[in-house]
């Protein structure tokens, strides 16, 4: 049996990355779409056999509780926005997946957990990365101390902020995203370090940077450095930039050798290169389809009653983290955690 899934929100991700996934699914296929535009939810439900019975729009989204093909809905849409449509998704009776960032505040997180345990449904966030081949393979020989005892890792998540496309105009915008880079691509440095050491950090020191008079962030910040001491007293040192060229990297230093992934967080062409003495060595791994592997993991959980391995908790601890970091980016304090 293949668990049914309905998309909340047909933009750039929901389209390009999450609906083709469903073609590799082994447990999930797609069975209603949410959208405010109707002539696209039409297109898109022709396109991927959806039954334009199934198409809802937000005004008339809570009557999908009577519809029993939909046991999962996919919160897809602006950041602020994740919250409201995963407690009436949970108050309809159906399990929840969210994307990153889960919420804009550790209150609104809070509340969508608290929804989700009072309606007796799962509640997962959209942490790709953590079901992704190469990813897994780092975190296996971290585990086994391929690297020796870890010391230290850094990250680096960057990309153009573009007011010319749509996808980015709200992320210019605090009430709808939230922050600036640190929300969009930092976390998946934060996270990253959090699932490399399998540690919570305890001590947080952060800078921030937009460039004055950039339209492009009025609102939202442009560039965030963060440290991070875990407990182990491992350090992680992540950058977040809305304004240089592409990269989403990490490595991570052990005492005996480094990895390098680089990209780390990208959705295809992961690279992981081995560092030892003078010897730099490619780690070669088939690229596996994270979003479908993602999709099904869920379905997976929710047809057998297991609990998802990035649940709501997961997604809350990054955003108090994240709080933590604008606190000490704007006190220029060290914030203990
Ligand atoms: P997008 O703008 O392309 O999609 C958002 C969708 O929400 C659009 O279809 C838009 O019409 C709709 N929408 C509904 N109400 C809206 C409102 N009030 N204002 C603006 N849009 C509204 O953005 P996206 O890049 O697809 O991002 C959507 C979500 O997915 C974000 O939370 C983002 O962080 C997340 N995302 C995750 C990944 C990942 O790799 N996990 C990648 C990209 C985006």
């Amino acid at each position: 049996k293949k668990a049914g899934w309905a998309i909340v929100g047909l933009g750039k991700y929901a389209t390009e990355q999450i609906m083709p996934a469903f073609a590799e699914c082994k447990k999930s296929k797609l069975v209603a779409l949410v959208s405010g535009t109707p002539d696209k939810a039409k297109k898109l439900a022709d396109q991927y056999g959806v039954n334009s019975k199934n198409i809802y729009n937000y005004q008339n989204y809570d009557s999908i509780k009577n519809n029993p093909e939909v046991d999962i809905i996919y919160i897809i849409l602006p950041n602020s926005l994740h919250a409201e449509y995963t407690i009436r998704g949970a108050q309809a009776g159906k399990h929840m997946i969210s994307e990153k960032p889960m919420a804009t505040s550790v209150k609104d997180a809070q509340a969508m957990i608290d929804a989700c345990k009072k309606a007796g449904k799962k509640l997962m966030i959209g942490y790709r990365a953590q079901y992704e081949p190469f990813n897994l393979k780092v975190i296996e020989m971290v585990r086994s101390n391929a690297l020796g005892q870890l010391k230290m890792i850094t990250s680096d998540h960057g990309r153009i902020l573009k007011p010319e496309e749509k996808a980015d105009q709200w992320r210019m915008k605090k009430d709808l995203a939230g922050g600036g880079s640190l929300m969009d691509i930092g976390i998946y440095s934060l996270n990253a370090a959090r699932y490399l050491t399998g540690e919570e950090p305890v001590e947080i020191t952060a800078m921030m940077h937009s460039t004055p008079n950039d339209p492009r962030f009025k609102e939202v910040e442009e560039n965030m450095t963060f440290l991070l001491r875990f407990p182990s007293g491992v350090i992680a040192q992540c950058n977040s930039s809305y304004s240089y060229q592409e990269v989403k990297r990490y490595r991570v230093f052990g005492s005996e050798a480094w990895l390098d992934l680089d990209p780390a967080t990208d959705y295809y062409r992961h690279t992981l290169h081995i560092g030892k003495k003078e010897s730099k060595e490619q780690i070669l791994l088939k690229e596996g389809n994270q979003f479908a592997s993602q999709l099904d993991h869920f379905s997976e959980c929710v047809l057998e009653n297991k609990e998802p391995k990035t649940p709501g908790e997961e997604g809350l601890q990054d955003l108090k983290l994240m709080m933590a970091i604008y606190e000490a980016a704007a006190s220029k304090e060290k914030v203990k955690v």
